[in-house]
């Protein structure tokens, strides 16, 4: 049976509104402001070592619908050794392949073996699950830690830091409250209000394209669609001009994630909002796609539109005790799935950083922000470079499409060990 409307919005929610809101004051505690993938992350690698650590989120639910998420070995290997990657073991799917096939035929371009090579190259899994199943793993662990304190719908609205620590004032309801700390963390996602209340700072832009997101029930696929993707446990791109369209299994393999990126043909329109576009018109975008492709997409109607937004400068230490992490600090596009797991690094690096006496913070935090933006700004060109290949037309397709069936899968995996065989604790 398909979950739809309310039922698959009721089982992306995480509902947070029975969290107790514990409080820990302690000007030597360590702040986060946003309970997302970093800031969750952040709070378990700091409490790990013995840190104090007060989050405040502005939501009282987190949700998101119909989103999965690719966590290659370089995010797995940090989950797993926070205690992360059991927790998820219920839902998650470790594919065996990730493939790149051509949009109009349906050919197989390309097959990279993940599975147990994945594990046995880099030393980590590969899998792909739900945003929600992620985030609900990293909040229960948060709660079962008697560090971490978690409190909800509370935004974190302005700050000042000096060498010392850090001022903090928290818009909680109707008043607003002061936190002090000795650092304060900005994980507060693209819109980072951390990021933004220093005014010099560059704020996201939009990309003029648009993710459109679906998920639909293994059983309500048309039946040609497994052909399209076989054995239903690989992470399959499709390529085309201008667009690709992306599938995998989540929760369980009960259901497969599509995100399928186009331009946004109303572009005139940047403001933040859902775009005009109503959801079954952007199918057209793929109007001479496989005939397979475009059915299953109408399958999946009503999709949900993302607009993509990047930052145009990387940037992780803003003052000498507040500090960006995620999205923050580097919100980047999608063509390398990478975004949550630059996030997971962001978090272990931080955390692995940091000393008992904050006298030494900063020289490391310094050293932190150096070798954090050199390792994005590696990740960013990886996802432009991927943009390219996706959405090539013309000639360079066709000699994208010769690359792909000739060159050895394995020249393709060592183009990656960097990527997915680092690790961020040990870097
Ligand atoms: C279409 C698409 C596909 C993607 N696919 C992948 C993928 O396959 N693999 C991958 O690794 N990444 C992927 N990503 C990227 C990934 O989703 C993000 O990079 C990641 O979720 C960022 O996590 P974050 O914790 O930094 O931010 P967020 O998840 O946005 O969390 C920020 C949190 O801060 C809270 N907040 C905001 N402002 C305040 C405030 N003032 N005070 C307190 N709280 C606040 C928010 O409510 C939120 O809970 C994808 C992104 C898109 C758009």
């Amino acid at each position: 049976m398909r979950l739809c409307g309310q039922g698959r919005l009721k089982a992306a929610l995480i509902d947070l509104k029975t969290e107790r809101n514990r409080r820990i004051p302690n000007p030597d505690q360590i702040i986060i402001a946003g309970a997302g993938i970093a800031g969750l992350t952040l709070a378990l690698a700091l409490s790990a070592k013995g840190f104090q650590v007060q989050i405040f989120e502005q939501s009282a639910t987190l949700a998101e619908i119909g989103a999965g998420l690719q966590l290659s070995p370089n995010a797995t290997r940090l989950l797993g050794r926070l205690g992360v990657l059991d927790q998820l073991k219920n839902s998650y799917v470790e594919p065996q392949a990730i493939c790149l096939h051509d949009g109009i035929s349906g050919e197989r371009l390309l097959h990279l073996p993940v599975g147990e090579q994945a594990q046995q190259r880099w030393g980590a899994p590969y899998i792909v699950c739900h945003r929600a199943d992620l985030q609900n793993a990293l909040l229960n662990k948060a709660r079962s830690e008697p560090n971490i304190a978690i409190q909800l719908q509370s935004a974190v609205t302005q700050h000042n830091s000096d060498e010392n620590g850090t001022l903090v004032r928290v818009q909680y309801h109707d008043r607003i409250e002061e936190h002090r700390g000795a650092l304060l963390v900005g994980a507060d996602g693209v819109w980072s209000n951390t990021r933004n209340a220093t005014s010099d700072l560059d704020r996201a832009r939009y990309t003029g394209t648009i993710a459109w997101r679906s998920s639909v029930a293994v059983d309500e696929l048309p039946n040609d669609f497994a052909a399209l993707m076989p054995g239903g446990t690989n992470v399959v791109a499709w390529t085309g001009a201008n667009a690709h369209l992306v599938a995998y299994p989540i929760r369980s393999g009960q259901m497969i994630n599509f995100v399928a990126v186009a331009p946004d043909r109303q572009s005139a329109r940047r403001d933040t909002g859902a775009p005009e576009t109503p959801s079954q018109d952007f199918i057209r975008e793929f109007g001479n796609w496989h005939k397979g492709l475009q059915d299953a997409m109408r399958a999946g109607l009503p999709w949900t539109p993302w607009r993509l937004f990047e930052m145009p400068k990387c940037r992780f230490q803003i003052e000498n005790r507040l500090v960006l992490v995620g999205d923050a600090a580097h919100a980047m596009t999608p063509y390398a799935a990478q975004g949550a797991a630059m996030a997971i690094e962001d978090a272990c690096a931080l955390a692995g950083t940091l000393g008992k006496d904050n006298a030494t913070w900063q020289p490391a935090l310094a050293a932190f922000a150096h070798n954090r933006n050199k390792r994005i700004a590696a990740v960013v060109r990886r996802g432009a470079l991927n943009h390219l290949a996706y959405h090539a037309k013309g000639p360079i397709a066709l000699a994208r499409n010769i690359i792909m069936r000739n060159r050895p899968a394995e020249k393709f995996m060592s183009d990656l060990d960097w990527l997915y065989g680092y690790d961020a604790e040990a870097s």
